[in-house]
């Protein structure tokens, strides 16, 4: 199934909503040497459409590892549990950020399932933010 277009107004449009950062790792798109992804909320596979309120920005990493998940099993209980919604929940309701700014700890259990399946705390985003740290520029305020 090809990608569907997204006009380059709408882009602009969910980029700025996003402060230009993806919604899961919360990661400036300044910060990287890649184009953040327009993401599918609800994935374009599963009938998702490609209109303002079920699109955010990803980046790469969060967003190759999302693929076409809505939600993760819990490894315990077998519970379905829904990932996090950029564009419909509060980051901060459902992850903080570690005393030394370099992992994202969940406070919720859609936060956890989203930190584990997005892989949020993977060893290439821990060493950018010990360094990010370092430069005076992580972890965001708001
Ligand atoms: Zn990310």
């Amino acid at each position: 199934m090809s990608r569907p277009y997204i006009p380059k107004t709408l882009r602009q449009k969910v980029a700025d909503k996003a402060k230009h950062r993806c919604g899961y790792c919360l990661t400036p798109q300044s910060f990287t040497a890649m184009p953040m992804h327009v993401e599918h909320i609800i994935p374009f596979a599963a009938g998702g459409p490609s209109t303002e309120d079920n699109l955010w920005l990803a980046c790469p990493l969060c967003n190759g590892y999302k693929r076409d998940q809505t939600y993760a099993i819990d490894s315990v209980t077998g519970e379905q549990i829904s990932l996090f919604n950029p564009r419909q929940q509060m980051w901060s309701e459902h992850f903080r950020w570690s005393e030394d700014g370099t992992e994202i700890i969940g406070l919720t259990t859609c936060g956890q399932a989203t930190i584990t399946t997005l892989k949020l705390n993977n060893k290439y985003l821990i060493r950018a933010r010990q360094r990010w740290v370092m430069a005076g520029w992580h972890p965001p305020t708001d």
